[in-house]
């Protein structure tokens, strides 16, 4: 899949579900009566179960956008009787949710975790107060000027700073294509929703409150799966997704094994940490290969399966890639810049701060007509490529 269509492919799945739930809300009045006291309910049992789960997953920023779902629920059942907190509460979601896309993960039952929990669910609490006391100077101070877009009204203020979390994310995502993001956004734009727009009775409120927590536990659980499958490093499928994808494939296709050059040299030369910023930047360009699906094999390693048996085909896909290649040069980001100025120009020609680095790539490639399995035909294929000079494909 091209890098553009990525954060569309993030967003999809969850705009499903949202349509079909938007769809299907009139429909809520069929929901039988026993489920009358549990529904209202759902959103608490929910962020009790991401609260017990996060732990696990070390992802703590998907509670916190559960809880804020739960404010802006707590929020909307507290029923306050004046417009200006609704447009408040607005603004107040949007903040938090920029404030969960800024975070770093610390935890969640650290002492940062903690207060980031507390943070998020004083909030209701502080409005309450504000509304039972009647602090008229407060009332006057949250009385913003507001526009009429068809039949809501939204004040300036919550409008301009929605808008700015709503852009910013969504920036972000098609800079980063982070999952969080996408997920993020998504729950920004529902809590927004319900805000300005609640729906008629309490139990489609419960009902689509908790889909917009169901939906971050979603995330979890697509992340948790993406650790499984996507190599770390380097951000391309791993091994465990090419040997599934191996029992999938059937008979016919064609497998090539890549490996870098000398990269123990390279390693010794620029160090493990120019090293590991070289194997992303490679497995970026492996991964455009036309035709077939590129998977980190181990260590420097990479294999490229095509859903075919046109090998002439794929060896021109794997020269196309071997190119590309050998012409990124990759401007070195160490971190070791040193203060001593006389040692770091004699450094500097050995992969310091702003030099320049690049290296090359062998390959092997065979087709299941071959009589061992493509797999192991193919590194036989890779030793001939090294042994004949390297930075080439044969077969
Ligand atoms: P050849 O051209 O024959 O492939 O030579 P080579 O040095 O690339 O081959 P060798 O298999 O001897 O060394 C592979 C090296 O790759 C060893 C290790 O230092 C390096 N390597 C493997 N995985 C990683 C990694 O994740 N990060 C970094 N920086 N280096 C790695
Ligand atoms: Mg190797
Ligand atoms: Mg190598």
């Amino acid at each position: 899949m091209s890098d553009f269509l990525r954060p569309f492919n993030l967003l999809l799945l969850p705009i499903v579900f949202i349509g079909v739930a938007i769809y299907s809300l009139p429909y809520s009045s069929l929901i039988p009566q026993q489920w009358d006291f549990f529904i209202p309910w759902l959103p608490l049992g929910i962020s009790g179960f991401l609260f017990l789960i996060v732990g696990f997953f070390n992802f703590s920023r998907i509670l916190f956008a559960g809880l804020v779902s739960l404010s802006v629920w707590t929020f909307l059942k507290l029923d306050f009787a004046n417009p200006h907190y609704t447009q408040l509460a607005l603004v107040l979601m949007s903040l938090n949710m920029l404030l969960i896309a800024f975070y770093r993960e610390r935890g969640t039952y650290s002492i940062t975790g903690l207060f980031r929990i507390a943070f998020i669910f004083c909030q209701p609490g502080i409005l309450a107060v504000a509304y039972v006391f009647k602090a008229n100077e407060f009332h006057q101070l949250i009385n913003w000027p507001h526009i009429a877009i068809q039949d809501l009204t939204i004040s300036i203020p919550a409008l301009a700073i929605f808008s700015v979390c709503f852009i910013y994310l969504l920036v972000k995502l098609f800079i980063q294509t982070l999952l969080i993001d996408a997920y993020l956004l998504i729950s920004l734009v529902f809590s927004a929703w319900l805000l300005i727009d609640p729906p008629a009775s309490e139990t489609q409120l419960s009902l689509l409150v908790s889909l917009n927590q169901l939906l971050l536990v979603m995330a979890l659980f697509k992340r948790s799966l993406s650790m499984a499958y996507i190599d770390e490093l380097t951000e391309i499928p791993g091994r465990r997704a090419l040997n599934e994808r191996m029992v999938k494939l059937g008979k016919n296709y064609t497998a090539a094994m890549l490996d870098i050059d000398f990269f123990k040299k390279f390693n010794d030369t620029h160090g493990h940490d120019v090293g590991d910023q070289v194997l992303r930047m490679v497995a970026q360009k492996i991964r455009q290969v036309k035709g077939g699906t590129a998977y980190r094999y181990g260590g420097e390693e990479f294999c490229i399966l095509f859903p075919t048996t046109d090998t002439e085909m794929a060896e021109q896909a794997l020269e196309e890639v071997r190119i590309s290649v050998e012409q990124a040069k990759m401007k070195v980001r160490s971190k070791k810049r040193t203060k001593n100025n006389k040692k770091g120009r004699s450094s500097r020609g050995l992969g310091g701060a702003g030099a320049e680095v690049s290296v090359t790539i062998s390959g092997g490639v065979a087709t299941t007509r071959t009589k061992t399995s493509p797999l192991k035909a193919a590194d036989i294929a890779l030793y001939k490529a090294k042994e004949q000079g390297r930075n080439q494909i044969c077969r």
